[in-house]
């Protein structure tokens, strides 16, 4: 006899659901693709890369046989948001899952802030996620069947590190906007969380913290004694955007072996 309750059966699927993530040409965001094509989701990959876009899209559509189509844009330009999102809804006629992934980090101490790079931290990680999420947002309320609005945040939004200033206001003013879609949305059936990793060795975490000097301290303070992986973070999200979370609402969700529990 199976100790599995049938109600599992199928329960991580996301068939039938139409997700757009952005920042899908690499990192956590080709892992959370990755992770919603072999789950079934039909897919939008953002990015800024058109051949990047292409490759991961002939990639996953021919390993899991799911739609996907592409968006090139550069989320720092003042329409780049209004324009992905109109792409995006346009594409399959309707969003069931926003992934907010794509970001930037310059790691800068306060007295050394440079403010074309405080402001463009501030365009790609909150600027552009919130005006999505807003569109979109007003899209899913029109269509009237729910939704879910995954954001992904970071550790840094919930415990201050030192040198980057620009980074942790974006990231902590990102989770409070989520908090505020949850509130407003929620009626409509509309979810919306945060997960908040700790440094995952991608392209942006090996260039922030690939120094051994640098990550032995932060190593040091995560009692799992590790940095994370991109497919935990992918599986939390993967998650949240199915059915198996859908009294989940406005939390954010640390995915950090224990680094910011106090
Ligand atoms: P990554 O490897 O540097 O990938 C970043 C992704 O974002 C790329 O697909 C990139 O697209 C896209 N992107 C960057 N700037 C953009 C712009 N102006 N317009 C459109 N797309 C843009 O980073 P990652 O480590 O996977 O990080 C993904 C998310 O997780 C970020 O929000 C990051 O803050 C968060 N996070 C990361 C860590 C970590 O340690 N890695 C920890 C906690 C949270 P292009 O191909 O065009 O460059």
């Amino acid at each position: 006899m199976t100790t599995t309750p049938d109600r599992y059966a199928g329960a991580l699927r996301l068939d039938g659901k139409r997700a757009l993530v952005t920042g899908a040409t690499k990192g956590i965001g080709a892992d959370i693709a990755r992770a919603f094509a072999s789950a079934g989701a039909t897919l939008v990959l953002s990015g800024r890369d058109e051949a990047e876009l292409a490759a991961a899209r002939t990639a996953l559509s021919g390993e899991f046989g799911v739609e996907i189509h592409t968006v090139a844009v550069d989320l720092a330009e003042g329409d780049g948001p209004s324009r992905l999102a109109e792409a995006a809804l346009g594409a399959f006629g309707g969003l069931d899952v926003l992934v907010n992934n794509a970001g930037v980090s310059y790691p800068q101490s306060v007295a050394d802030t440079d403010p074309a790079l405080f402001d463009a931290t501030i365009a790609v990680n909150l600027r552009a996620p919130a005006l999505l999420a807003s569109i979109v947002g007003a899209a899913m309320v029109r269509a009237g069947v729910g939704g879910s609005i995954i954001t992904v945040a970071s550790a840094a939004a919930l415990a201050p590190l030192p040198d980057h200033y620009a980074y942790c206001a974006s990231k902590a003013g990102l989770v409070m906007a989520t908090k505020v879609l949850a509130r407003e949305l929620g009626p409509h059936g509309i979810r919306a969380n945060s997960v908040c990793p700790t440094v995952v060795l991608t392209e942006m975490g090996q260039r922030v913290w690939g120094e051994e000097a640098k990550a032995a301290p932060m190593l040091a303070r995560i009692p799992l004694g590790r940095f994370a992986q991109p497919h935990e973070v992918s599986d939390t999200v993967v998650w949240l955007a199915s059915d198996l979370a859908s009294m989940v609402n406005g939390v954010d969700i640390p995915v950090d072996g224990g680094y910011t529990m106090g």
